[in-house]
């Protein structure tokens, strides 16, 4: 069975993310596990814990939840006192992911602020061999392509690579995430046929579909080599349905999470999107599934559309 869904909110409670994904037929989903537009946290409590972790075996989301590291930290950063409140929220969250069993911690690269990347890649490195020092769990990092923003670290293949190889030894602890947006505003062109081919076989030889524990399945608001990360609908931005049509033909890449971080406005909610995905997959929902887009879309008054396609 397909794997996708959205990244959900916590508010209410971090269990009440689970809610939501099972509520708009998410067979996977995505969370912060905090504010992530600031630096404070507070403790995650007890019953909170256990009942996220409850809900995640109940609905069946088991090894398919995911966790995005906030926004604030720089992990990349020259500057001491970010780059240390950085590592420390780093530490924190895999810690946090362990207390809600949650498999992945996604991260972003950073930035090395005009420093270059030899240096950012030092200060990444040595960040992620700190952390997985100071927390021993069974939880993976994940590092995630990015879209080639000014002094942005990691969205060129050879980048990803490189940083792989200055992490042997963690093979265990981590992995990448791939999204496709910002491949593809860093350049990689995923809405021709042979864009695809080329920048999934190049993916394979720099850095191997293996290593992907999750795919971020979004569309992009700009075009192919932007270097600007701004997310579309899915099939509605510059990839367009073709794009993922053809990169949804890769078992490889069809068959890992795939999370969706995608607007929600009035030409199309959730649900439409994550129904958008099993269509261009060619794979047929289960029912219970359709039943709960259905019940979901006519509370919202949208998206019905898509789902009638497979009804
Ligand atoms: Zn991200
Ligand atoms: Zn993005």
């Amino acid at each position: 069975m397909l794997r996708v869904g959205v990244h959900t909110s916590i508010s209410g409670g971090v269990d009440k993310s689970v809610d939501r994904a099972y509520h708009l037929g998410c067979t996977a989903f995505q969370i912060f596990t905090r504010n992530p537009r600031g630096w404070k946290m507070a403790p995650l409590r007890e019953e909170e814990k256990a009942l996220y972790r409850s809900k995640v075996e109940r609905y069946g989301f088991n090894g398919f939840n995911v966790a995005h590291m906030p926004y604030l930290p720089n992990l990349s950063s020259p500057k001491d006192d970010i780059y240390e409140k950085s590592l420390n929220t780093f530490i924190n969250e895999l810690i946090r992911c362990e207390e809600l069993g949650i498999p992945y911690l996604v991260i972003h690269l950073g930035s090395h602020m005009g420093s270059g990347f030899d240096r950012g890649k030092k200060r990444l490195v040595d960040a992620i061999y700190k952390a997985v020092e100071e927390v021993d769990n069974n939880v993976r990092i994940l590092l995630e392509n990015m879209a080639g923003q000014k002094n942005n670290m990691g969205s060129r293949f050879e980048d990803l690579k490189t940083l792989y190889n200055e992490l042997s030894g963690l093979e265990d602890r981590i992995g990448f995430c791939f999204d496709t947006a910002h491949a593809f505003s860093a350049g990689y062109d995923l809405k021709i046929k042979s864009g695809v081919k080329t920048t999934v076989e190049e993916f394979d030889s720099l850095v191997g579909w293996d290593n992907v524990f999750v795919i971020h399945l979004n569309d992009s608001k700009h075009e192919v080599g932007s270097g600007r990360d701004h997310h579309e609908h899915i099939g509605m931005g510059y990839i367009g349905e073709k794009g993922f049509k053809y990169l949804l033909e890769y078992p490889f890449i069809k068959d890992k999470p795939l999370i969706l971080e995608t607007p929600v406005d009035e030409r199309r909610g959730d649900v439409g999107n994550i129904a958008m995905v099993w269509l261009l997959a060619g794979e047929d929902p289960p029912s219970n599934l359709i039943e709960r887009w259905l019940k979901t879309a006519s509370e919202d008054g949208i998206d019905i559309k898509i789902i009638k396609s497979f009804l």
